[in-house]
């Protein structure tokens, strides 16, 4: 079934068409342009904006539920349920049980339905660490053993627990954990094999980020970056996921029951993540979107926090399409509207690239050009 959007306004993962028309099926985009294009289906796009579909790059599938039969079956739910929100690629940032990799695996193989999962599993730390379910490791040889017991796993990327968190009840955020030796190893043995990294990474210092983006490390999560973590970043060609939903809305929330959460939280975090974006803004680090929240309307707050901070909409809408699918290695297959690419399309209502609070309005979304969401309309 060939689907044909007509006289939308596009926006290809890197720049905005005012006005065209884009034509696919479920063997991937066959072309974008200006001119009228007819399919089989033809729909109206006029007053819509159709995206390259969501990617959210730091997501925590089933947190919370402690069974992992239990949770295999949230993460399965879930890798449908985000198809209102328009993101067809999911990267979840670690499962203790790795029942997200086993879900994507599913999913694979067509057993069921459901978005591109890009899957972390089991996380490396060290005894004692942040991360309460890590493969705990504390020299070389062990964390090199363990990155290749996440390799034989069938990681997509090795998640590293590279500093405290504010998550672990025995964990001291911002603590140094990971050695840069430790790190090093596990880039040489995803680098042997095809594997990303990435890390949590939260010291106010920064010296763990310098570490990873020098290491090799693909992505650096979280950090509160200074000048030169950004520049050593912009060299390596290391992205950030800056996941800043979470503090926000504890900052922001005006509901008693948060109060304690309030009073922990330092507004100062806010100040600092800020100015993070603005210094990968002014170095050139590239920004891959992600919440570090389970999943729901949190990648589309996310986004208008970016904007709030000082990125254009364009700039916000490519940290979740182009620029997460190329972090991801798969720049090939998602992330932009091109002719050859799979038909991951979001189709909104209104306008994101005047108004990035639009990206809340999913009218449509098509993962692998099959319509796996649609408004309902009463
Ligand atoms: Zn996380």
């Amino acid at each position: 079934m060939k689907y044909a959007i007509q006289n939308a306004k596009l926006f290809d993962g890197e720049k905005v068409i005012e006005k065209g028309s884009i034509l696919f099926d479920e063997n991937g985009i066959i072309e974008v342009s200006e001119k009228q294009l007819y399919g089989d289906i033809n729909i109206d796009g006029m007053g819509k904006t159709v995206t390259p579909g969501l990617a959210d790059c730091h997501v925590h599938m089933g947190a919370r539920v402690e069974s992992p039969v239990q949770r295999a079956a949230v993460i399965a739910w879930q890798a449908q349920d985000v198809w209102r929100y328009g993101i067809t690629t999911l990267r979840s940032a670690a499962d203790s049980d790795d029942c997200d990799i086993k879900v994507r695996d599913l999913i694979n193989e067509g057993i069921i339905d459901g978005c591109r999962l890009i899957c972390a599993g089991t996380p490396i730390g060290i005894t004692g660490g942040s991360g309460p379910n890590v493969i705990e490791c504390d020299t070389p040889d062990e964390t090199r053993k363990a990155a290749r017991l996440r390799i034989k796993a069938t990681c997509d990327f090795i998640k590293l627990s590279g500093t405290g968190s504010m998550g672990g009840k025995n964990s001291i955020a911002g603590l140094e954990e990971m050695s840069e030796e430790q790190i090093k190893v596990v880039v040489e043995e995803a680098n042997r094999t095809g594997k990303l990294v990435m890390i949590h990474s939260t010291n106010q210092s920064n010296k763990t980020a310098q570490w990873a983006a020098k290491a090799g490390v693909r992505s650096i999560e979280h950090v509160q970056m200074n000048e030169e973590t950004a520049k050593t970043m912009a060299e390596n060609g290391t992205y950030y996921c800056p996941t800043i939903i979470c503090r926000y809305e504890i900052i922001h929330s005006t509901d008693p029951a948060r109060e304690w959460q309030r009073k922990k939280a330092d507004p100062e975090d806010l100040t600092r993540k800020k100015k993070a974006l603005n210094l990968c803004q002014k170095y050139g680090v590239r920004i891959a979107a992600g919440t570090d929240y389970g999943v729901g309307d949190t990648l589309a707050k996310e986004l208008a926090i970016y904007v709030e901070y000082g990125l254009s909409t364009v700039e916000a809408l490519r940290a979740a399409t182009k620029n997460a699918a190329d972090m991801m290695n798969l720049g090939d297959e998602t992330g932009s509207l091109e002719a050859g690419k799979h038909a991951d399309i979001v189709v909104f209502d209104g306008d994101p690239i005047l108004d990035i609070s639009d990206v809340k309005k999913v009218a449509m979304t098509f993962q692998n050009g099959k319509l796996v969401y649609k408004k309902a309309e009463f």
